[in-house]
Protein backbone atom coordinates (compact mmCIF):
# COMPACT_ATOMS: atom_id res chain seq x y z
CA UNK A 1 0.00 0.00 0.00
CA UNK A 2 2.52 2.75 1.15
CA UNK A 3 5.19 0.66 -0.71
CA UNK A 4 6.84 4.32 -3.43
CA UNK A 5 9.85 3.68 -6.19
CA UNK A 6 13.36 3.50 -4.74
CA UNK A 7 15.23 6.86 -5.78
CA UNK A 8 18.63 6.04 -6.60
CA UNK A 9 20.83 3.86 -4.89
CA UNK A 10 17.72 2.75 -2.13
CA UNK A 11 18.11 -0.45 -3.63
CA UNK A 12 21.50 -1.29 -3.19
CA UNK A 13 22.58 -4.54 -1.61
CA UNK A 14 24.74 -3.96 1.07
CA UNK A 15 23.54 -4.29 4.58
CA UNK A 16 23.42 -1.10 6.75
CA UNK A 17 24.93 -0.90 9.91
CA UNK A 18 22.09 -0.19 11.80
CA UNK A 19 18.95 1.63 11.62
CA UNK A 20 16.51 3.77 14.13
CA UNK A 21 12.73 4.35 14.11
CA UNK A 22 11.31 8.18 14.05
CA UNK A 23 7.79 9.19 15.03
CA UNK A 24 6.96 12.72 15.38
CA UNK A 25 3.60 14.53 16.85
CA UNK A 26 1.20 11.79 17.91
CA UNK A 27 -0.56 14.62 19.98
CA UNK A 28 -3.31 12.21 21.33
CA UNK A 29 -6.38 13.05 22.49
CA UNK A 30 -9.33 11.21 23.87
CA UNK A 31 -11.51 13.75 21.89
CA UNK A 32 -13.13 13.70 18.35
CA UNK A 33 -11.65 14.78 15.23
CA UNK A 34 -10.15 18.56 14.93
CA UNK A 35 -8.87 20.83 13.27
CA UNK A 36 -5.22 23.03 13.58
CA UNK A 37 -5.82 26.69 14.37
CA UNK A 38 -6.01 27.90 10.33
CA UNK A 39 -8.87 25.24 10.46
CA UNK A 40 -7.30 23.42 6.92
CA UNK A 41 -5.89 20.74 8.28
CA UNK A 42 -7.68 17.75 9.87
CA UNK A 43 -6.48 16.08 13.52
CA UNK A 44 -7.32 13.10 14.15
CA UNK A 45 -6.90 12.78 17.85
CA UNK A 46 -7.81 9.35 18.98
CA UNK A 47 -6.86 7.95 15.71
CA UNK A 48 -3.28 8.95 16.53
CA UNK A 49 -3.34 6.11 19.47
CA UNK A 50 -3.70 3.70 16.56
CA UNK A 51 -0.75 5.64 13.96
CA UNK A 52 1.58 4.76 16.66
CA UNK A 53 0.29 1.22 17.48
CA UNK A 54 0.62 0.31 13.88
CA UNK A 55 4.07 1.85 13.96
CA UNK A 56 5.39 -0.23 16.98
CA UNK A 57 4.07 -3.34 15.55
CA UNK A 58 6.16 -2.74 12.27
CA UNK A 59 9.95 -1.86 13.88
CA UNK A 60 9.15 -4.41 16.45
CA UNK A 61 8.87 -7.49 13.40
CA UNK A 62 11.47 -5.80 11.53
CA UNK A 63 14.63 -7.44 11.31
CA UNK A 64 17.16 -6.76 8.74
CA UNK A 65 18.54 -5.24 11.49
CA UNK A 66 16.26 -4.57 13.83
CA UNK A 67 16.10 -1.05 15.34
CA UNK A 68 18.48 0.36 17.70
CA UNK A 69 15.68 2.72 19.04
CA UNK A 70 13.44 4.80 18.44
CA UNK A 71 13.14 8.87 18.25
CA UNK A 72 9.79 10.39 19.76
CA UNK A 73 10.14 13.92 18.38
CA UNK A 74 7.58 15.69 21.03
CA UNK A 75 4.07 16.75 20.95
CA UNK A 76 3.52 13.29 22.38
CA UNK A 77 -0.04 14.22 23.77
CA UNK A 78 -2.25 17.31 23.37
CA UNK A 79 -2.26 19.91 24.92
CA UNK A 80 -6.58 19.69 24.81
CA UNK A 81 -5.81 17.19 27.75
CA UNK A 82 -5.13 19.93 29.97
CA UNK A 83 -8.64 21.50 30.03
CA UNK A 84 -10.24 18.03 30.22
CA UNK A 85 -7.81 17.10 32.73
CA UNK A 86 -6.63 14.42 31.25
CA UNK A 87 -3.24 14.92 30.93
CA UNK A 88 -1.83 12.19 32.81
CA UNK A 89 -4.32 9.36 31.76
CA UNK A 90 -3.70 9.89 28.13
CA UNK A 91 0.10 10.19 28.90
CA UNK A 92 -0.22 6.76 30.85
CA UNK A 93 -2.17 5.34 27.61
CA UNK A 94 0.18 6.50 25.36
CA UNK A 95 3.42 5.41 27.25
CA UNK A 96 1.80 1.94 27.70
CA UNK A 97 1.53 1.42 24.02
CA UNK A 98 5.36 2.79 24.20
CA UNK A 99 5.60 -0.29 26.21
CA UNK A 100 4.43 -2.94 23.52
CA UNK A 101 8.33 -1.49 21.91
CA UNK A 102 10.81 -4.18 22.16
CA UNK A 103 13.87 -1.38 22.06
CA UNK A 104 14.32 1.93 24.25
CA UNK A 105 12.61 5.07 22.62
CA UNK A 106 14.20 8.50 23.54
CA UNK A 107 11.23 11.06 24.40
CA UNK A 108 11.94 14.96 22.87
CA UNK A 109 9.74 17.65 24.61
CA UNK A 110 7.98 19.83 22.48
CA UNK A 111 5.17 22.34 22.89
CA UNK A 112 2.19 20.16 23.80
CA UNK A 113 4.23 18.70 26.93
CA UNK A 114 4.53 22.22 28.57
CA UNK A 115 0.51 22.96 27.56
CA UNK A 116 0.15 19.70 29.74
CA UNK A 117 2.98 19.62 32.33
CA UNK A 118 5.15 21.63 34.14
CA UNK A 119 9.07 21.13 33.52
CA UNK A 120 9.50 19.49 37.04
CA UNK A 121 6.88 16.89 36.06
CA UNK A 122 8.21 15.95 33.50
CA UNK A 123 11.70 15.91 34.44
CA UNK A 124 10.47 13.10 37.11
CA UNK A 125 8.36 11.47 34.44
CA UNK A 126 8.47 8.62 31.78
CA UNK A 127 9.07 11.24 29.48
CA UNK A 128 12.57 12.24 31.08
CA UNK A 129 14.92 9.27 28.86
CA UNK A 130 18.34 11.04 30.02
CA UNK A 131 18.82 7.82 31.98
CA UNK A 132 19.65 6.11 28.45
CA UNK A 133 22.61 9.05 28.23
CA UNK A 134 26.13 7.47 27.10
CA UNK A 135 28.03 7.10 30.55
CA UNK A 136 30.84 5.17 29.18
CA UNK A 137 32.39 7.25 27.08
CA UNK A 138 33.04 10.95 27.52
CA UNK A 139 30.98 13.64 29.74
CA UNK A 140 32.80 16.80 28.09
CA UNK A 141 34.52 18.58 31.39
CA UNK A 142 33.79 21.87 32.72
CA UNK A 143 30.37 21.98 31.11
CA UNK A 144 27.48 21.74 33.91
CA UNK A 145 24.51 19.13 33.68
CA UNK A 146 22.31 22.46 33.36
CA UNK A 147 18.71 23.00 33.60
CA UNK A 148 17.82 21.85 30.38
CA UNK A 149 16.51 18.58 29.05
CA UNK A 150 19.45 17.23 26.25
CA UNK A 151 22.07 14.57 26.62
CA UNK A 152 23.85 12.27 23.84
CA UNK A 153 24.03 8.89 23.08
CA UNK A 154 25.94 6.23 21.09
CA UNK A 155 23.53 3.36 19.39
CA UNK A 156 26.60 2.42 17.40
CA UNK A 157 30.50 2.69 17.62
CA UNK A 158 31.42 6.26 15.50
CA UNK A 159 27.65 7.30 15.71
CA UNK A 160 26.45 9.70 18.22
CA UNK A 161 22.87 11.02 18.74
CA UNK A 162 22.54 14.28 20.34
CA UNK A 163 19.15 14.94 21.68
CA UNK A 164 18.10 18.67 22.04
CA UNK A 165 15.98 21.22 24.75
CA UNK A 166 14.55 23.50 22.22
CA UNK A 167 12.44 25.44 25.06
CA UNK A 168 15.28 25.93 27.32
CA UNK A 169 14.58 29.56 26.54
CA UNK A 170 10.68 29.73 26.99
CA UNK A 171 7.88 30.89 28.58
CA UNK A 172 6.11 27.57 28.61
CA UNK A 173 6.63 25.04 31.51
CA UNK A 174 8.50 27.73 33.85
CA UNK A 175 7.35 29.15 36.87
CA UNK A 176 5.78 32.27 35.97
CA UNK A 177 7.65 34.07 39.59
CA UNK A 178 11.40 32.95 37.97
CA UNK A 179 13.73 35.03 36.91
CA UNK A 180 13.94 32.77 33.86
CA UNK A 181 10.49 33.20 32.90
CA UNK A 182 10.63 37.30 33.38
CA UNK A 183 13.74 36.37 31.03
CA UNK A 184 11.96 34.54 28.11
CA UNK A 185 9.23 36.57 28.52
CA UNK A 186 10.93 39.91 27.92
CA UNK A 187 12.98 38.54 25.10
CA UNK A 188 9.72 37.22 23.60
CA UNK A 189 8.07 40.15 23.71
CA UNK A 190 11.03 42.54 22.38
CA UNK A 191 10.25 40.59 18.88
CA UNK A 192 6.32 40.31 19.32
CA UNK A 193 4.40 43.50 20.06
CA UNK A 194 0.89 41.65 19.30
CA UNK A 195 -1.13 41.18 22.27
CA UNK A 196 -1.52 37.17 21.29
CA UNK A 197 1.99 36.48 21.68
CA UNK A 198 0.73 32.99 19.54
CA UNK A 199 0.43 35.21 16.52
CA UNK A 200 3.24 36.07 13.88
CA UNK A 201 1.30 38.65 12.76
CA UNK A 202 3.64 41.31 11.28
CA UNK A 203 6.74 39.92 12.51
CA UNK A 204 9.95 40.02 10.63
CA UNK A 205 11.06 37.09 12.82
CA UNK A 206 8.17 35.02 12.80
CA UNK A 207 9.24 32.31 15.08
CA UNK A 208 9.06 34.60 18.19
CA UNK A 209 5.93 32.99 18.94
CA UNK A 210 4.88 31.93 22.42
CA UNK A 211 4.70 28.22 20.88
CA UNK A 212 8.19 28.10 20.27
CA UNK A 213 11.53 28.43 22.07
CA UNK A 214 14.92 28.71 22.01
CA UNK A 215 18.03 27.46 23.30
CA UNK A 216 20.38 28.88 25.93
CA UNK A 217 24.06 29.88 25.38
CA UNK A 218 24.48 27.60 28.48
CA UNK A 219 23.25 24.41 26.06
CA UNK A 220 24.86 25.71 23.16
CA UNK A 221 28.34 25.52 24.74
CA UNK A 222 27.54 22.29 25.85
CA UNK A 223 26.38 20.85 22.25
CA UNK A 224 29.36 22.98 21.11
CA UNK A 225 31.92 20.48 23.32
CA UNK A 226 30.05 17.10 22.56
CA UNK A 227 30.43 18.40 18.76
CA UNK A 228 34.04 18.94 19.35
CA UNK A 229 34.59 15.69 20.99
CA UNK A 230 32.67 13.78 17.91
CA UNK A 231 34.52 16.12 15.54
CA UNK A 232 38.30 14.79 17.18
CA UNK A 233 36.98 11.24 17.72
CA UNK A 234 35.46 11.32 13.94
CA UNK A 235 32.02 10.27 14.84
CA UNK A 236 29.13 10.84 12.82
CA UNK A 237 26.24 13.06 14.40
CA UNK A 238 22.51 12.58 14.55
CA UNK A 239 20.57 15.19 16.22
CA UNK A 240 16.94 15.75 17.36
CA UNK A 241 14.83 18.39 18.41
CA UNK A 242 11.27 19.41 18.98
CA UNK A 243 11.85 22.38 17.15
CA UNK A 244 13.38 22.92 12.91
CA UNK A 245 16.14 25.20 13.00
CA UNK A 246 17.10 25.49 9.45
CA UNK A 247 14.53 27.84 7.15
CA UNK A 248 14.39 26.18 3.87
CA UNK A 249 13.53 23.28 5.17
CA UNK A 250 10.24 24.61 7.29
CA UNK A 251 7.47 27.01 7.37
CA UNK A 252 9.54 30.20 9.33
CA UNK A 253 6.87 30.38 11.67
CA UNK A 254 7.75 26.57 13.42
CA UNK A 255 11.49 27.29 13.94
CA UNK A 256 12.91 27.72 17.25
CA UNK A 257 13.78 31.36 18.47
CA UNK A 258 17.78 31.37 18.12
CA UNK A 259 17.81 28.89 15.02
CA UNK A 260 20.95 30.81 13.74
CA UNK A 261 23.02 30.45 16.93
CA UNK A 262 21.89 26.54 17.24
CA UNK A 263 23.29 26.67 13.11
CA UNK A 264 26.45 28.78 13.90
CA UNK A 265 27.28 26.09 16.40
CA UNK A 266 26.18 23.28 14.36
CA UNK A 267 28.33 24.74 11.25
CA UNK A 268 31.58 25.14 12.89
CA UNK A 269 31.99 21.13 13.02
CA UNK A 270 32.45 18.67 10.10
CA UNK A 271 30.55 15.76 12.19
CA UNK A 272 26.98 16.55 11.57
CA UNK A 273 25.02 14.28 9.23
CA UNK A 274 21.27 15.34 9.74
CA UNK A 275 19.06 17.09 12.50
CA UNK A 276 15.14 15.63 12.92
CA UNK A 277 12.55 17.99 13.92
CA UNK A 278 9.09 17.70 14.27
CA UNK A 279 6.41 20.57 15.35
CA UNK A 280 5.90 21.48 11.70
CA UNK A 281 3.33 18.59 11.21
CA UNK A 282 3.63 19.03 7.50
CA UNK A 283 7.18 17.78 6.70
CA UNK A 284 9.94 19.47 4.90
CA UNK A 285 13.81 18.55 4.09
CA UNK A 286 16.54 20.80 3.00
CA UNK A 287 20.39 20.05 2.57
CA UNK A 288 22.31 22.93 3.97
CA UNK A 289 25.14 24.69 2.00
CA UNK A 290 27.14 22.80 4.81
CA UNK A 291 26.10 19.16 4.15
CA UNK A 292 23.68 18.64 6.80
CA UNK A 293 20.31 17.20 6.40
CA UNK A 294 17.33 19.03 7.82
CA UNK A 295 14.44 16.47 7.91
CA UNK A 296 11.49 17.85 9.04
CA UNK A 297 8.82 14.82 9.67
CA UNK A 298 5.27 14.85 9.04
CA UNK A 299 2.84 14.73 11.98
CA UNK A 300 0.93 11.57 13.23
CA UNK A 301 -1.99 13.59 13.95
CA UNK A 302 -2.86 15.47 10.47
CA UNK A 303 -2.66 11.54 9.23
CA UNK A 304 -5.47 10.00 7.90
CA UNK A 305 -6.49 6.67 9.47
CA UNK A 306 -5.68 5.15 6.09
CA UNK A 307 -2.57 6.26 5.92
CA UNK A 308 0.72 6.57 8.23
CA UNK A 309 3.57 8.95 9.88
CA UNK A 310 6.61 7.32 10.78
CA UNK A 311 10.31 5.91 9.32
CA UNK A 312 13.28 3.68 9.60
CA UNK A 313 16.77 5.24 8.98
CA UNK A 314 19.15 2.83 7.91
CA UNK A 315 22.54 3.53 8.65
CA UNK A 316 25.67 2.61 5.94
CA UNK A 317 29.33 3.72 6.17
CA UNK A 318 28.68 6.12 4.01
CA UNK A 319 24.98 7.45 3.73
CA UNK A 320 22.00 7.32 5.92
CA UNK A 321 18.31 6.59 4.65
CA UNK A 322 15.19 7.01 5.60
CA UNK A 323 12.47 4.53 4.34
CA UNK A 324 8.98 7.08 5.22
CA UNK A 325 6.28 4.91 5.57
CA UNK A 326 2.58 6.56 4.68
CA UNK A 327 3.11 10.48 4.41
CA UNK A 328 7.15 10.16 5.22
CA UNK A 329 8.71 10.42 2.15
CA UNK A 330 11.86 8.21 1.63
CA UNK A 331 15.12 10.30 1.86
CA UNK A 332 19.04 9.85 0.91
CA UNK A 333 21.07 11.06 3.08
CA UNK A 334 24.96 11.09 2.15
CA UNK A 335 27.76 11.95 4.54
CA UNK A 336 29.68 15.22 3.39
CA UNK A 337 32.82 14.75 1.18
CA UNK A 338 35.60 14.08 3.52
CA UNK A 339 38.18 17.14 3.22
CA UNK A 340 41.19 15.90 0.35
CA UNK A 341 44.29 14.89 2.30
CA UNK A 342 46.92 17.80 1.90
CA UNK A 343 50.54 16.54 1.28
ZN1 LIG B 1 5.04 21.27 18.58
Amino acid sequence: MDEKPSPGTLSESSEPLFSFGVIADIQYANLEDGYNYQGNRRRYYRHSLLHLQGAIEHWNKESTPPPCCVLQLGDIIDGYNAQYKASERSLELVMNTFQMLQVPVHHTWGNHEFYNFSRDYLTNSKLNTKFLEDQSVHRPENVSSGSYYAYHFVPFPKFRFILLDAYDLSVLGVDQSSPKYQQCLRMLKEHNPNMELNSPQGLSEPQFVQFNGGFSQEQLNWLNEVLTFSDTNQEKVVIVSHLPIYPKASDTVCLAWNYRDALTVIWSHECVVCFFAGHTHDGGYCKDPFGVHHVNLEGVIETAPDSQAFGTVYVYPDKMMLKGRGRVPDRIMNYKKEKAFHF
